[in-house]
């Protein structure tokens, strides 16, 4: 199975400058490459595929730019991979036309697919092209093989190195799962996940507070003169805390994810449609800050290594407007009522735990664990 563990890197100047070098001549392929594609379709309607490309790359790219020879060649054949898997996103899941990578995108960073070495005796990194080993901070040991790692570098200049392990080991057998041992988990605005056992899960206080800081440094920011010394500080300020707010929610969004898993054996969710629901500005805000999308994923990963199952709804099951007792349909339902009773059976319902109960029961019927 594989598994990424992710280190902070600690480059001195020399090897600063060799990441930088990196990360450009990976963006500089990767750019070349989507041009030729566009040119060779718009010019002979041919598809360039990844081989033509590494051809070419060798051929006529670092004739043509003698600093690429300076550059680990297995990273920019990994910008070629990239392009070729945005190339595959864009055609089969219907994703965007891929995009030319710009230098001002706030992560920055390049992959190393292979021959470099984790030493956690001196706390270093040897990556290939760079002679001495990087510091790095070790926190956490893993043993396997080496899969593709991937460098990058933050807003405000911090480098981290994310490692992919494979550590020899089978998937888990899935286990069994019924009525009792699964949990439905409704994703909500108000609070951040509702289970249908009746608790809900909020954002943590400190990362509430941290976005409403967020909040003030943005309308500094805004107020500072365009091209002032003032204005970068600020920009700074605004980075920091964006960094700090993502490290917050990735280590709230963990902990939430790996207890819902270690509880349940299997986990019934609403399939979400987020690029969808990004375009209603009113929720926009709240959507990207709780990260719903990244919650999910983890819970997909999770119940992977350990033998648990996901259970999808469709997103068009009104699991809001059915009463989880009788199934009466309530179509008055807004987004603005939290709280109803039941005009057949009387039922008084919280909105958001009525729909994770909902989710749990759809999902079983789907599964034919529930007769009605
Ligand atoms: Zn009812």
């Amino acid at each position: 199975m594989l598994k990424a563990y992710k280190y902070r890197l600690y480059p001195n100047k020399e090897q600063e400058e060799h990441f930088m070098q990196h990360i450009g001549a990976c963006r500089f392929t990767y750019n070349w490459a989507l041009e030729q594609k566009i040119k060779a379709y718009e010019t002979e309607k041919k598809h360039l595929s990844r081989f033509d490309l590494q051809e070419m790359v060798v051929k006529e790219l670092k004739v043509t730019y003698e600093w690429l020879k300076d550059v680990n060649s297995q990273s920019l054949l990994n910008a070629l991979i990239n392009l070729e898997s945005a190339f595959t996103k864009f055609f089969r899941e219907k994703k965007g036309f891929p995009n030319f990578k710009s230098r001002k995108n706030p992560l920055q960073s390049f992959q190393i697919p292979q021959h470099y070495t984790v030493d956690f005796e001196t706390n270093t990194i040897k990556l290939p092209k760079i002679k001495q080993p990087i510091k790095a901070k070790l926190h956490r040991k893993f043993e396997g093989k080496l899969k593709t790692a991937t460098v990058s570098k933050t807003a405000t200049g911090k480098f981290y190195i994310s490692i992919l392990v494979d550590d020899g080991k089978e998937k888990p057998d899935t286990q069994y799962f019924n009525d009792n041992s699964t949990i439905g988990v409704d994703v909500g605005i108000k609070d951040f996940a509702i289970t249908s056992n009746g608790d809900k899960i909020d954002n943590p206080k400190y990362l509430r507070n941290s976005m409403q800081r967020l909040k003030v440094l943005q309308k500094r920011l805004s107020k500072k003169q365009r091209g002032s010394k003032n204005r970068a500080k600020a920009r700074l300020a605004v980075s920091k805390l964006h960094e700090k707010i993502s490290n917050q929610r990735a280590d709230f969004l963990h902990k939430t994810s790996s207890k819902i898993i270690s509880e349940n054996q299997a986990i019934a969710v609403e399939s979400l449609n987020v690029s969808g629901m990004l375009k209603n500005h009113c929720l926009a805000q709240s959507i990207s800050d709780v990260s719903w999308s990244m919650f999910f994923n983890q819970l997909e990963y999770k119940a992977e290594w350990y033998g648990k199952t996901i259970l999808r709804i469709g997103r068009f099951e009104p699991s809001t407007k059915v009463c989880n007792v009788c199934g009466f349909h309530n179509k008055e339902i807004t987004l603005k009522i939290r709280e109803w009773q039941c005009s057949t059976c009387y039922t008084h319902h919280d909105r958001d735990i009525n729909a994770a109960i909902n989710i749990k029961k759809f999902a079983l019927q789907n599964q034919n664990l529930i007769i009605t």
